[in-house]
């Protein structure tokens, strides 16, 4: 069954989509956690990073590509950004199709909150 985000690569749900080519797709989170919040997945379903195989290099290398031409596009290039991208339950993955988290537009403060 394909995951939610592979229908918004396939155009069947919207979102607001800011970058798509033939091998990625970059979209504004629907619950942003900063004023950037952008969600860059491969095109190609990839549950998790613990799915990832030699095959997927070019693509995952892309992911960052554009998530560097992304954060320049809207304008957080020089105050700086965090990428995450968080795998199984543990890492707090609650979509199972890889994705890189594009954060930025305010001060993100620590990794980790501190409990
Ligand atoms: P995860 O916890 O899996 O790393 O992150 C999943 C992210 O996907 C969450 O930040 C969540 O807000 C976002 N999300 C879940 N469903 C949708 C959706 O239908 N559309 C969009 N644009 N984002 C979604």
């Amino acid at each position: 069954m394909p995951t939610i985000f592979s229908k918004i690569v396939a155009g069947e749900i919207p979102a607001d989509i800011v970058y798509q080519d033939e091998r990625v797709t970059a979209f504004k989170d629907i619950h942003p956690l900063a004023p950037v919040h952008i969600l860059i997945i491969p095109n190609k379903e990839i549950a998790t990073v613990d799915d990832v195989s030699p095959e997927d290099e070019a693509t995952l290398g892309h992911l960052f590509v554009v998530a560097k031409e992304v954060a320049r596009k809207l304008g957080i290039a020089e105050s700086g950004y965090r990428l995450i991208i968080n795998c199984k339950g543990d890492g707090g993955q609650e979509v199972f199709h890889l994705h890189l988290h594009l954060l930025g537009g305010k001060k993100l403060g620590s990794m980790l909150a501190k409990s």
